[in-house]
């Protein structure tokens, strides 16, 4: 078993010398086979208090959750979508608990998470499935009635990730994760590009963190060991960090999460978080390759070696496989900006149009 103590590995702002948070919320992850089964222990050395909400899916409940409920003496709680309006239902449901622990991917973290915030309640993370870096993240992102948005909370104080437990999960989900994490290329960029033109805060040691997850992929990926779910969690946990060190997604989110938004808003066809924020990530980076000139000079970040990487990594990189619409495609190349307009990217700096838009998606071969 791989503990990672990150309180010592992540340094105060006054060593950073930027004037971002540095939460560090986030205590210890531990990554092994077969660990769910020591959570009474982890939760003794934490020192949580009960009673116990265990959240979990349809689906984690049979692959951990009902297990985990029995471990913890925990009260069930099930999700069942990723909305505020459910998170808002499952706080005042599970509001006597001290603790939240989240079992699953994207949502029931999400929900989780926000429960937890609002209750005031410890938070602790056991993903089931590799696809997202939101596991120690303190960010929830869900939908409200106008659509997707990204709130900061805060963190979990402990994330166990149990191998076993990953290698069960659907493999597009961990396709997923490396998309997500693969996109990091372009949101670091489109950050430097909001410190550069509209004198955003920025911090090195986000970065830091956030490239060095990027590296441990593209490593995996070099390799062909597409199946290493101890460095690729860790490579999100790096992720996470980042985000928790920035107090914002900034780090871990540019124009291409802004497309993969666009898409969760308007297309009837959605594909996992990190499968769309991959397929934004290419015409994001070849627009940034034309358009930017501090865009990265290593030749593993270039749009067309990012694409085999993707491709190494099992990642559909067809629209048209994907179910979702060209038109939606372009829109959200085209608009998605209006989604967020405080958060500066290459889609911001020199807006797209439907023609332009089209043809970045006919030459990175997403059509
Ligand atoms: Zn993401
Ligand atoms: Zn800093």
């Amino acid at each position: 078993m791989k503990k990672l103590d990150i309180r010592r590995i992540i340094p105060s702002r006054e060593e950073c010398g930027c004037s971002l948070p540095h939460e560090k919320t986030l205590r210890e992850v531990v990554v092994g086979r077969g660990i769910v089964e020591d959570l009474p222990r982890f939760l003794e050395i934490l020192n949580v208090e009960k009673p116990v909400a265990v959240f979990y899916d349809e689906n984690t409940f049979k692959v951990a959750g009902k297990r985990i409920v029995e471990l913890v003496d925990g009260l069930g709680i099930i999700v069942n979508e990723p909305t505020f309006r459910e998170a808002e239902g499952k706080t005042i449901l599970a509001k006597d608990a001290r603790t939240v622990i989240a079992v699953g991917g994207g949502t029931v973290i999400d929900v989780a998470k926000y429960t937890a915030y609002k209750n005031e309640a410890f938070f602790l993370t056991i993903p089931t499935a590799l696809s997202h870096d939101g596991i120690v993240s303190p960010i929830v992102s869900l939908f409200s009635e106008s659509g997707r948005r990204s709130i900061v909370t805060k963190a979990p104080i402990f994330s166990l990730i149990d191998l076993d437990l990953i290698s069960k999960a659907p493999k597009i989900l961990l396709s997923s994760g490396f998309g997500d994490l693969l996109a990091k290329v372009v949101s670091i960029k489109d950050w430097q590009l909001g410190r550069d033109e509209t004198g955003e805060k920025y911090c090195y040691t986000a970065e830091k963190y956030t490239m060095k997850a990027v590296e441990i992929v593209v490593g995996c990926l070099k390799m062909g060991r597409v199946k290493d779910y101890e460095k690729i969690a860790e490579a999100l946990i790096y992720s996470g960090i980042s985000m928790m060190i920035a107090g914002s997604s900034r780090p871990a989110s540019g124009s291409e999460h802004l497309f993969s938004h666009y898409i969760d808003m308007y297309s009837s066809r959605r594909a996992p978080h990190g499968i769309q924020c991959a397929l934004g990530t290419l015409p994001s980076s070849l627009y940034h390759e034309r358009y930017n000139p501090n865009w990265w000079k290593n030749p593993d970040y270039e749009w067309r070696q990012l694409r085999r990487y993707m491709e190494k990594a099992g990642i559909p990189l067809s629209l048209n496989q994907l179910g979702i619409p060209v038109e939606i495609a372009v829109k959200a190349l085209v608009f998605s900006p209006d989604i967020r307009r405080e958060k500066f990217t290459i889609l911001h700096k020199r807006r797209l149009t439907e023609e332009e838009a089209l043809q970045l998606l006919k030459e990175t071969e997403l059509i």
